[in-house]
């Protein structure tokens, strides 16, 4: 039987159009997961989104969507993403679906019961864009949060809590006992020195807000984000569902799991998953692999700065297997990579283009021209004999190098082991020199041997690339006319296949780039400084609906009185308007598109009879009409000057 593997990647948050960060997990687990297909494993890929929590709720009412159709638009866009990165994914699991939300309320009650979770009351310092409290000690200049640096309230709320302070003994025991639990093996030590200052129990659900999953029991309250994302990972498998096949096979009977995390949620997957896990008398048999990100020379990404740059801008660009090949091969086991144009280009024309690509295309060529295409491993005993030993060596130290560095996940590592084997490949041209072999009839033999040798070496190499390029590979295998049992793990032995027939006119590689003129366009793109704006797409007509529902709006015309930027909301505008039965103060997210200013004295259009609500702190007793322009701008839909304000609309 198969051993299983199972690799998982966050379940990114949607907050946006995803950058090169999100894109370099998600490539990272596809080539792990690509490896252990060719190492003959049984491959389960998981990805998803992670749809609940108060940002989600409140960055909804800021474009004016209900919080699911938000999440929906967003889902698609990952899922776009990751067609268009051909990234093999099995699942994709959205924590809103039905499949998800009822095992984790179920998950929250067997813990209640156990006593592992219990009501309790909380005073702390809360971030809201982190939707975390922190500890006095734990907060920046007084009360800024860690994290993210925005000021913190205090609140007091009744909430649950897990006693993460009963298991931390055992987490320590059981990280000490499973070395290889979490690498690389300096964020262990962050994670062990976290655990021994002391765990609180963790506050695991939250009152102030509704978007999220409600405890069955006690539905005023919504489940802490976290407890809800964390559990995916099974929930994806069918734990807990009528079908539990998946979490038999990959989880409780699985060979390996692991789950790949960014740094920054690092503890989350370290501490909480595998105290909830022992909880819930689940075995705690996965792995972490905890990655570094990809920084701008001006630090972290942002659209502020300008420095964003999209998967989809470069793969467009450059090709899909010069960006998957970039992307897994530049940031180092255990440190932050830094992007930069000059790198980029530099990285592709080095590898890709100079070393591999220049490398089958003159070995073909030389082959077609002193053989007519067809060579065979031929015995010789010329002195360049040690050349071609060499070689045979080197090839067979890479395999076992990459191998081992995949199975550490080294990828960086295991790629630089092919680029040695493709240099090394070159360099038998260069000790050979084919061209004077070939004009002495007595020497055809070993000429041929050379060609063979290059062409074997070209097969190897291109083996060990089929995790990092995706398009490829089975160009060069066409090239080449290597059939598919010589294609795997299973024949790379060299001197397996033992003679080529190569086609007569390879296409193209990779095109040769300019590194300055490409490195200014990439800088082009970069500093647009805004996400690719999307085709205009028609918004789909709702279905229809009774003109009762209608009547149930109350909608009247408003003056805006006063109008002024929310304090920790930088989205969020504040009015006062006048809606003739009183001056309300209402909330609305068009910041970015309207200063203060320009909207006091308009009349407007104001929703009256919604449900008042707090955004960030502000009460908002109503809601301001917006049209929204295929470049997703907003603007406040105007009352004509004839009406005042209390004028009813209809
Ligand atoms: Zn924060």
């Amino acid at each position: 039987m198969k051993k299983t593997f199972y690799i998982t990647t966050p379940i990114y948050y949607p907050s946006g159009k995803f950058h090169i960060g999100s894109a370099y997990t998600t490539c990272l687990c596809d080539s792990i997961r690509r490896y252990k297909d060719l190492e003959g494993y049984e491959t389960r890929f998981l990805t998803g989104t992670d749809e609940h929590g108060q940002k989600i709720e409140e960055s909804a009412l800021a474009n004016n969507k209900s919080p699911k159709e938000h999440v929906d638009y967003m889902a698609s866009l990952a899922k776009d993403l990751w067609k268009e990165l051909k990234i093999t994914n099995d699942d994709f699991i959205r924590t809103t679906e039905k499949r998800h939300v009822d095992v984790v309320q179920e998950v929250f009650e067997k813990l209640l019961a156990s006593d592992d979770i219990y009501l309790g009351e909380y005073t702390g310092n809360y971030c809201v864009s982190c939707e975390s409290y922190f500890t006095p000690t734990q907060l920046v200049d007084g009360d800024k949060c860690p994290d993210c640096g925005s000021v913190t309230k205090v609140l007091k709320e009744e909430t649950y809590f897990l006693r993460l302070s009963k298991y931390s003994d055992r987490l320590l025991d059981f990280i000490d006992k499973n070395p290889e639990f979490i690498v690389p093996e300096s964020k262990k030590n962050e994670v062990v020195s976290f655990i021994k200052s002391g765990l609180l129990d963790l506050s695991v659900s939250r009152t102030a807000f509704s978007w999220g999953i409600k405890v069955k029991s006690n539905p005023k309250h919504v489940i802490y984000v976290w407890i809800d994302a964390l559990t995916n990972y099974i929930t994806a498998l069918g734990y807990g569902s009528d079908n539990e096949d998946l979490y038999q096979k990959f989880w409780t009977g699985g060979d390996e799991v692991i789950h790949v995390v960014g740094k920054d949620i690092l503890r989350f997957h370290a501490i909480y998953w595998p105290i909830m896990l022992m909880a819930l008398d689940i075995p705690i048999n996965f792995r972490l692999f905890a990655h570094g990100w990809y920084l701008m020379k001006d630090g972290k990404m942002s659209k502020s700065k300008g420095n964003v740059i999209y998967p989809e801008q470069l793969v467009e660009r450059y090709g899909l297997d010069a960006f998957r090949y970039y992307i897994v091969r530049e940031i180092q086991y255990g440190n932050d990579g830094v992007f930069t144009p000059e790198d980029y280009i530099g990285r592709v024309n080095t590898d890709l283009v100079n070393d591999y690509g220049n490398l089958v295309s003159r070995s073909i060529s030389m082959v077609n021209k002193y053989f007519g295409g067809t060579v065979t491993l031929k015995e010789h005993n010329h002195e360049y004999k040690v050349f071609e030993e060499d070689l045979r060596n080197v090839a067979k130290e890479t395999f076992l190098e990459y191998k081992k560095n995949m199975d550490e996940f080294k990828v960086p590592n295991a790629i630089q082991n092919i680029s040695a084997l493709v240099r090394r490949t070159n360099k038998l041209i260069d000790d050979t020199f084919p061209w004077n072999l070939a004009k002495d009839e007595a020497l055809k033999d070993v000429l041929e041997s050379v060609m063979y040798h290059l062409l074997e070496s070209i097969r190897i190499i291109t083996v060990l690339y089929r995790p990092f390029l995706i398009e490829t590979p089975a160009k060069v295998f066409e090239f080449l006319g290597v059939e598919e049992n010589f294609q795997g793990f299973k024949n790379i032995e060299f001197g397996s296949k033992k003679s080529y027939s190569v086609v007569k006119k390879p296409s193209h590689l990779f095109p040769r780039l300019d590194l300055e003129k490409e490195s200014v366009e990439i800088k082009k793109l970069m500093n647009v400084g805004k996400p690719i704006v999307e085709e205009p797409k028609f918004e789909a007509i709702l279905p229809e609906i009774e003109f009762e529902d209608f009547t149930k709006l109350d909608i009247r015309v408003g003056k805006i009185i006063e109008c002024k930027k929310h304090n920790d909301a930088k989205k969020l505008l504040v009015s006062k308007i006048d809606t003739g039965d009183k001056i309300r103060n209402i909330v609305s997210g068009i910041a970015e598109f309207y200063e203060p200013e320009d909207l006091i004295g308009k009349l407007v259009q104001v929703v009256v009879n919604l449900k008042p609500m707090k955004l960030r702190g502000e009460l908002s007793e109503g809601m301001v009409l917006c049209g929204e322009n295929s470049k997703k701008e907003l603007f406040v839909v105007e009352a004509s000057d004839e009406l005042s304000p209390g004028d009813k609309i209809s």
